[in-house]
């Protein structure tokens, strides 16, 4: 089987679950960052310092590899199983299996490419901001959601909005 010569280069729980259950690679893909060990600021070290966002650039380059490693793993294993079953309750449950994985391969591109902006804004010097009040985001949030573009308080503020429109 194609899957069980995939090489694994990590030995987290994690990992080693997503091999036979999808849904655990879903949840991984969001806990990803955990993975890494916390920054430790020193005192009075500047917010996002060269240092900070070589950290970052870090985490978010290894989730990326990552994610397209899942992706193409994905496309892999559909073009490996697509068999003509002849069993309409094996192929039902087929179909439902790919459909499940093509929402995740969807999923992960577009995180792939929330995680590319991200990068950017490191580039740029902007990462670690709230894009809409401009405070400081903080090292622990990041390290949690290194993607967020918002402070917990706008990130809250827009929550409760979005709440309202959708009534
Ligand atoms: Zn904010």
């Amino acid at each position: 089987m194609a899957t069980s010569a995939k090489i694994k280069k990590t030995t987290t729980a994690a990992k080693s679950a997503r091999k036979s259950t999808p849904q655990v690679a879903v949840a991984s893909s969001d806990e990803h960052a955990h993975k890494f060990a916390p920054y430790h600021a020193a005192a009075g070290e500047e917010y996002m310092n060269a240092q900070q966002r070589e950290h970052f650039r870090r985490i978010l380059n290894q989730w990326k590899q990552d994610l397209m490693e899942e992706v193409d793993r994905t496309v892999h294993h559909m073009k490996d199983e697509s068999a003509n079953l002849p069993d309409p309750v094996d192929r039902a449950t087929q179909e439902e299996e790919f459909s499940f994985e093509l929402r995740t391969r969807d999923r992960e591109r577009r995180l792939i490419k929330k995680i590319e902006e991200a990068l950017e804004s490191i580039g740029h010097q902007e990462y670690g901001y709230c894009e809409t009040c401009g405070v400081e985001i903080g090292i622990r949030r990041l390290e949690a959601r290194p993607t967020a573009t918002l402070c917990i308080d706008c990130k809250t503020l827009d929550e409760i909005k979005e709440k309202q429109i959708k009534g």
